[in-house]
């Protein structure tokens, strides 16, 4: 390997002058350089350069392979090289946290790790661990085409949450994985914002006019509503092929790749329907409803009742309510959301049905992977960016916990001396939005359940009332005199990464989520097998009175305190991405972007914390245990008495200064100490 100068510092701890324009300075400099990756001790800072580096390459990974951090210059397969060490050396599960705002390149940074993990594998069984390599980068692809989008910010941007977990063997290789999936944004499969596109998947799907779509009249020339102004291009004819080449690869059997994509379809074909009055005041729908009713696998009649009304049941008896002309168009978008969102979730099912490893031959050691959205503000923010921005003051939390709060607590348990870092503990916002009966998805979930319809305007003021004085939440209400908030509509929290305001228009309808038993009905009924597996309530008898199902947000805080609570018990990595300017330009760096990303990231705050702190600790006799061989007063056995004694003696003879003698354990400063300890011993 030829070693290049160092730009800067490649690791931010050895900064002279620790401020936030010296930390920014460094990080420009070496973006500016190419040198995209920085490391706060084992954080790695990582710049999205917005051009293709020749830094991934089988040459690089081979760089990386079982070298300390700090042998080789920073890199996100340095995290991914340590993660494995961890787990092959230790037998420990480890987790790479990936955070950052949209277009940071969280999702390539996932991507770059599975790669090196399943690039780093021993060389038996090789067919085996080709095959589950293969199965897990596959399964990248179509969850791409079904969960991303393009936005404003990012090209390819993750419209979903996602958590994945690569099981290992016994001997360290990959053995297969499972995924999470977190709250997709369903709301853009009806509503886009100017410039923006649907899910990938519409648009492979219209690609080349592909036989899928032309078995349902669909063709590439054709608008379509859901679609906005945005055409198929030759790249999504592309990766239709891509698609399904890897729905192949894992598997899945064509008729069930022809019963997704008639689903897509379906979708787009709701979007067409048009919901009208007959001169009697009636609802009369139009479009193409018989190809609706071909794609979604259902009779045109039936899928046409149960748009225009629904049947209740009234004392056992069965009576039909037909639905205003405005309900029965909410209904129908209602089902395109419900329809597409069912299916991505199905279709992470059956991927993880194709990647599970088999019980027997994993012994549980495994590294997750999270690439979750990042902090979003928009122009307008709704209950999507409030569940999003949620889940990240929980990972900042996390974060906090593991890497700001645990350290520090230690050194005082520890009696080691050192300066305290101050730092915001967000704990106060994550219990603003989840405390039991106090918090705004309790007070939500409450006014969901009141059996009156509450409109969002009167839900807004319940909210008003009881956080009224909360440092961290505002409304016209509760300070008239701002008059960005809109009165009745707006509320504001302010976020450890900056003040969002919520419009609260909409939240009671997505924090219910419900769709009518007659929809969940009609698809149980579909000739599509797929359809009918994703909608087994759809099965339950009409005068069977179904429980409520618990509400949007409360199953996303349970989906997050999960998260957090097997990620907590894993040895963390973090990734931090940094997007250096709006506009997706290698060359442009937007100071005041990144001062901001830096500020809410803690990044400072984590590179004083680690400086003060150390690179490693272990117990007296632990550490004896393995170095005692290296001094003549300690081998083979020490002439004093306690372990304490005996490791400062060897110290003193080896001359080693950079450590701190804690009540029990021995605290050294840096990693190249270990670093060296390892080498004499292995001489
Ligand atoms: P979102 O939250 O919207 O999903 P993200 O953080 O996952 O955003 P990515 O999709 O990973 O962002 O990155 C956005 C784009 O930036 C990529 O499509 C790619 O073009 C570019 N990019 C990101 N990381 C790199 C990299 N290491 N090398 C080259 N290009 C990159
Ligand atoms: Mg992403």
């Amino acid at each position: 390997m030829t070693t290049q100068p160092e730009v800067g510092v490649s690791d931010f701890v050895l900064l002279d002058n620790l401020t936030t324009d010296k930390f920014i300075e460094n990080l420009q400099l070496r973006f500016q350089h190419n040198k995209i990756y920085t490391y706060i001790g084992e954080v790695l800072v990582s710049v999205n350069p917005y051009k293709t580096l020749d830094i991934y390459g089988q040459q690089h990974m081979a760089q990386y392979r079982g070298r300390e951090m700090f042998e080789v210059p920073p890199h996100v397969y340095a995290v991914a090289d340590a993660c494995q060490r961890v787990l092959r050396q230790q037998g420990r599960d480890t987790c790479v946290l990936i955070s950052g705002e949209s277009g940071s390149g969280k999702t390539e940074a996932s991507k770059f790790i599975m790669k090196y993990i399943a690039a780093n594998t021993m060389q038996v069984h090789r067919e085996y661990i080709d095959r589950v390599k293969n199965v897990l980068i596959q399964s990248n692809s179509i969850l791409e085409t079904f969960g991303n989008a393009k936005t404003n910010r990012n090209e390819n941007s993750s419209r979903f949450g996602k958590y994945m977990d690569i099981h290992f063997d016994y001997k360290g290789d990959p053995a297969g994985g499972h995924i999470s999936n977190y709250l997709l944004e369903k709301s853009r499969v009806v509503n886009l914002q100017p410039g923006e596109r649907n899910f990938h998947a519409f648009y492979q799907l219209l690609s080349t006019n592909t036989t899928h779509a032309k078995k349902f009249a669909l063709n590439s020339s054709s608008v379509y509503k859901i679609l906005g102004n945005e055409r198929a291009t030759a790249q999504d004819s592309k990766l239709y092929n891509v698609t399904n080449s890897a729905f192949n690869a894992l598997g899945f059997p064509p008729a069930v790749v022809d019963n997704i994509w008639s689903i897509v379809a379906g979708v787009i074909l709701l979007g067409e329907l048009s919901v009208g009055e007959d001169g009697a005041g009636r609802v009369s729908l139009g479009g193409p409803l018989r190809q609706c009713a071909g794609a979604l696998g259902v009779a045109e009649p039936a899928l046409t009742a149960a748009l225009a009304g629904r049947i209740l049941s009234a004392g056992g008896d069965l009576v039909s309510k037909e639905h205003s002309q405005s309900d029965a168009d909410y209904t129908r978008l209602a089902l395109a959301k419900a329809a597409y969102d069912r299916l991505f979730t199905w279709i992470v099912q059956q991927i993880n049905k194709k990647i599970e490893a088999p019980e027997n031959t994993y012994k549980s050691s495994l590294i997750g992977v999270l690439d979750i959205y990042g902090f979003e503000i928009f122009d307008t923010n709704s209950f999507e960016q409030f569940c999003i921005n949620y889940c990240n003051e929980k990972l900042q939390q996390l974060f906090i916990e593991l890497v700001l709060k645990q350290e520090q607590e230690e050194y005082a348990r520890e009696g080691i001396q050192w300066t305290p870092v101050q730092y915001f503990n967000n704990r106060i916002i994550c219990e603003l939005v989840d405390a039991p009966h106090q918090g705004i998805i309790a007070i939500m979930d409450e006014a969901c359940l009141n059996p009156t319809k509450i409109s969002d305007a009167q839900l807004l003021e319940a909210m008003d009332k009881r956080l009224n004085g909360h440092k961290h939440y505002t409304s016209r209400q509760l300070c008239p005199t701002d008059k960005k908030l809109k009165h009745g509509v707006d509320f504001r929290i302010t976020h450890y990464a900056g003040e969002v305001t919520y419009a609260v228009t909409g939240f009671m309808d997505k924090n219910k989520d419900s769709l009518w038993q007659d929809l969940k009905r009609l698809l149980h009924a579909s000739r599509n097998a797929a359809l009918r597996d994703m909608w087994p309530e759809g099965a339950a008898r009409l005068q069977q009175t179904s429980k409520r199902p618990p509400s949007a947000a409360s199953l996303f805080r349970s989906s997050m305190s999960a998260l957090v609570a097997g990620l907590t018990s894993k040895e963390p990595f973090y990734v931090r991405c940094v997007k250096p300017n709006p506009v997706q330009s290698p060359n442009m760096w937007d100071e005041q972007l990144v001062r901001h990303q830096v500020a809410y990231l803690g990044l400072v705050e984590n590179v004083r914390v680690r400086r003060a702190g150390f690179a490693s600790r272990q117990r007296y006799d632990r550490f004896l245990q393995r170095y005692k061989m290296l001094s003549q007063y300690t081998w083979p056995n020490f002439r004093g008495s306690g372990d304490r004694d005996a490791v400062a003696v060897l110290l003193r003879d080896l001359q080693l200064a950079d450590v701190q003698f804690g009540h029990t354990k021995l605290f050294i400063r840096s990693a190249r100490t270990v670093h060296s300890l390892e080498a004499a011993r292995a001489d």
